[in-house]
């Protein structure tokens, strides 16, 4: 049988990348997903191909209460429950010292990366917990574990949602929610290629090697790589696990 059979997830970030990924793989495992996006085309076509008896999607700004209310009700009105939330939407940001750091940049960073999780589990554990429990799977980082040059802004938000993880796995334990977080780094994505370019404009081979390199399994994990482990945490098979960080980067958090 598969491991999600008639269980509803949401999806944010769900155009693209590691949420594009665990989209197919929820739905090839017999879940609905709803996904939520900036990008209209790219959930049109990602809807397409996965047909709409088995996906459905909502354009929506994560960092927007009025938009986030709205994509939980469309999850609502369609399918009249959530089992589980990728909570996963998230951007990079550019690359500066602290010193350089454009505010307005790092508000964004913020709003999107930490203000979007935090609104999102302000809707969704309402409505997991009127259904009797579920799933959370929030998108942090190696860079929510650990520090890196040029990116605060985006290494704090990822540190954040690991607090907010922490403190809403222990607040929803009695509701029957888990909530937990996922920790990629480096994944072959849009954004990993954007943070090459930022390290090293022009030349942003240069900065994949250098980064590949000091991955102990010296290569990119694929987004199909991090499907399988949100699957495991959006599944039953992980009815013991909440309140954790879960790094999956080539052996990057051993050093
Ligand atoms: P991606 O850029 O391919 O996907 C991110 C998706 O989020 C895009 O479809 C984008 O349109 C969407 N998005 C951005 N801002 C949004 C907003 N305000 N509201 C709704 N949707 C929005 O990159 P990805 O690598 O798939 O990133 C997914 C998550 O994984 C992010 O949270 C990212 O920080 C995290 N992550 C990625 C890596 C990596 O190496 N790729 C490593 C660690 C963590």
């Amino acid at each position: 049988m598969a491991r999600l059979t008639g269980k509803i997830a949401i999806i944010t970030g769900g155009a693209a990348g590691i949420g594009l990924a665990t989209a197919r793989l929820f739905k090839a495992e017999g879940a609905k997903v709803l996904l939520v996006d900036v990008q209209q085309d790219a959930l049109a076509a990602a809807v397409a191909e996965l047909g709409e008896s088995h996906a459905s999607a909502v354009v929506a700004d994560v960092s927007d209460p009025p938009q986030v209310n709205a994509y939980v009700k469309a999850a609502l009105d369609r399918h009249g429950r959530i089992d589980v939330f990728f909570n996963n939407a998230g951007i990079e940001g550019s690359v500066h010292s602290i010193v350089d750091y454009p505010l307005a940049m790092f508000d964004r960073v913020m709003a999107v990366n930490v203000r979007g999780v935090w609104l999102g589990m302000q809707a969704v554990i309402p409505a997991m917990t009127k259904t009797g429990g579920g799933s959370i799977i929030i998108t942090s980082s190696l860079g929510g574990l650990k520090g890196m040059p040029k990116m605060a802004p985006y290494i704090a938000a990822k540190h954040a949602v690991v607090g907010i993880m922490r403190s809403a796995a222990l607040e929803c334990a009695p509701l029957n929610i888990r909530v937990n977080t996922i920790n990629p780094s480096p994944i072959a994505t849009r954004m990993i290629a954007a943070i090459e370019a930022g390290y090293a404009p022009g030349a942003p081979d240069k900065a994949k090697a250098r980064i590949a390199a000091g991955v102990p399994l010296r290569r990119y994990g694929t987004p199909e790589e991090v499907a399988q482990l949100v699957l495991f945490l959006a599944s039953d098979e992980s009815s013991y696990c909440t309140g954790t960080t879960f790094p999956i980067d080539g052996g990057m958090s051993a050093a």
